[in-house]
């Protein structure tokens, strides 16, 4: 189905499969070899239509239009205020195209609509509305003093970074984008987008909205393509300053070790698995919405999402038999009917892999106390369903409880005193977020300063704002998105010092010119 904002003739028509472009240097182009990539809609299997599979020689096109965009073109030229009425615009067209944008990322990644048009949306043009306001907070220039050296002054100025790459994974695709791209071009950065394979489809939207507000050809380019052929190109290539990634630690390890050869900047927004605990005074009604909510949303499917569930050994029984009766009430359904609110995995090989799990936990002498397979409704089965999936008696050392699964398996793991609690959710590689469920604020708090975790929610779930910086400890990343610095890590730091007057600069400039007084002693050449 297309859409009004998709209905440009050369991106397909309202019949049959849609054809994108991709969006090199300002010009929307199919790769140089004509290669496609044919997308699936996860929830019916059904053929949405063809991206490009771009060529590294398509990548490095895009680099190359965007270095000369950053060194000669308008973009990191324009007054703050400039860059920010253009991010502003884009927030604007954000929400005024929000269902046609909703449908399409439900489509493409195969989220429940509810979710994608409440949670991804709404925060998309939330967040590029942000970053526009950071444009202009950015103190562009600062007078310092300098009393070390008395007499004297120094300015240090902010200057944008130069070529920013932003690689992103598929389970939340326009956000994401907006977290790369919008801080990239607020500080006057240009920028290359290298959408996940499986979910390009709303990141080429967000080209277009760009374009429409007025954003200068080739500050933005979107190549869509492998991350062996497109990514690494990015990785590798010299005119790319700095490297935005978000995808698992594995992929992770190997885009720093690629970025470091060049010394690239680089963000890193990793995987996790984190722990959600519930201590023995919480309100165990609000806690097991809040343990269900942490894990279901989006199928499990997100980097936070709250996996192992660490509850008090006494009360184990209790708490997964009123998880199990809510767990019966989730509505696993086509993902464009309201009413869904369990989708799909993105891919049939995504489900594979979840199974895969599946059957390591049962290996391992878990418990399996709720779903576990495949649905069987006749209307599920083109799509790649799996029920809500709950095991209890997890112990820490199991791989249910130590890998990302990244899909809707719960992993229930019962601790004796809250020291315990505390060992086990720091027990795992990964440090991205957490939770504590108590009625005493203080108490959740005092364990929740103990988590190795960037975030750490007391009483609730995945509730985002961007006024805070958000990351991971350990393999879970590196620096912060999100947040008032959130474009620090995309502006490069100049010191000017003004030689004024300074009883130590004569001093200082004596230890290589003497004063013409005393004369040098370097012998004048020989005749
Ligand atoms: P992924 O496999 O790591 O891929 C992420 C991106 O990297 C994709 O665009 C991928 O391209 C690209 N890529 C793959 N191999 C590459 C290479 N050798 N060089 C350069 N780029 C390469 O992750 P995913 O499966 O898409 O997403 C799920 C992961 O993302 C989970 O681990 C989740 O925790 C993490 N995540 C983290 C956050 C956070 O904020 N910390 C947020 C969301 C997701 P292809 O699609 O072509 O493979």
């Amino acid at each position: 189905m297309a859409t009004p904002m998709m209905a440009k003739p050369e991106q397909g028509s309202a019949s049959g499969p849609t054809v994108w472009k991709a969006f090199l240097g300002g010009e929307w182009r199919d790769s140089s070899n004509g290669a496609t990539a044919t997308l699936i809609d996860p929830s019916t299997g059904e053929v949405i239509g063809t991206v490009p599979k771009c060529t590294r020689a398509d990548a490095k096109a895009a680099v190359d239009a965007a270095r000369e965009a950053f060194d000669k073109g308008p973009w990191p030229r324009m007054k703050p205020k400039e860059r920010a009425a253009v991010l502003q615009k884009v927030a604007e067209l954000l929400v005024a195209n929000q269902e046609a944008l909703s449908l399409l990322e439900t489509r493409n990644a195969g989220k429940p609509i509810r979710q994608s048009s409440l949670f991804d949306m709404g925060l998309a043009a939330e967040h590029m509305g942000y970053f526009a306001e950071l444009a202009t907070s950015v103190r562009w220039h600062q007078k310092i003093s300098q009393p070390d050296y008395e007499g004297t002054i120094g300015t240090v100025v902010k200057e944008p970074m130069g070529v920013c790459a932003g690689i992103t994974p598929w389970n939340l695709p326009i956000l994401m984008a907006v977290w790369k791209a919008g801080p990239a071009l607020a500080a006057g950065n240009t920028c290359v987008l290298k959408p996940a394979s499986l979910t390009p489809l709303t990141t080429l939207e967000l080209a277009k909205l760009f374009e429409q507000a007025g954003l200068p050809k080739g500050a933005l380019s979107v190549v869509t393509g492998s991350g062996e052929e497109v990514g690494d190109t990015l990785l590798t290539h010299p005119g790319v300053d700095k490297v935005s990634f978000t995808g698992s630690t594995e992929v992770g390890r190997t885009v720093l070790a690629k970025s470091s050869l060049t010394v690239k900047r680089t963000t890193m927004e990793l995987g996790g698995k984190s722990a959600n605990i519930i201590l023995p005074d919480a309100d165990l009604e609000k806690a097991t919405d809040g343990a269900l909510f942490g894990i279901f949303l989006h199928c499990g499917q997100l980097c936070e999402s709250g996996s192992r569930l660490l509850v008090p050994a006494k009360e184990q029984e209790k708490i997964v038999a009123r998880l199990v009766e809510k767990a019966r009430r989730i509505r696993i359904g086509l993902t464009q009917d309201y009413e869904t609110d369990l989708g799909p995995l993105v891919s049939d090989g995504q489900r594979t892999r979840v199974e895969g799990y599946i059957q390591y936990g049962l290996d391992q002498g878990a418990k399996l106390s709720f779903g576990g397979n495949r649905p069987d409704r006749p209307e599920l089965r083109k799509g790649f369903y799996l029920r809500p999936t709950i095991f209890s008696g997890v112990t820490p050392d199991m791989r249910i409880a130590q890998d990302e699964i990244f899909g809707p398996v719960l992993s229930v793991v019962p601790y004796e005193n809250v020291d315990q609690a505390v060992e086990i959710a720091n027990s795992t590689i990964f440090g991205l977020a957490a939770a504590v469920w108590s009625e005493k604020e203080a108490k959740a708090t005092r364990v929740a300063e103990r988590l190795r975790a960037g975030t750490v929610w007391i009483n609730d779930y995945h509730m985002l704002s961007c006024h805070a910086p958000r990351g991971g400890y350990k393999q879970s990343g590196i620096g912060r998105e999100l947040g008032e610095n959130a474009l620090e890590d995309y502006l490069e730091t100049k010191h000017f010092f003004y030689g004024r007057e300074s009883p130590l600069i004569p001093i200082a400039r004596a230890l290589v010119v003497p004063p013409a007084a005393k004369g040098g002693n370097e012998q004048p050449p020989a005749a």
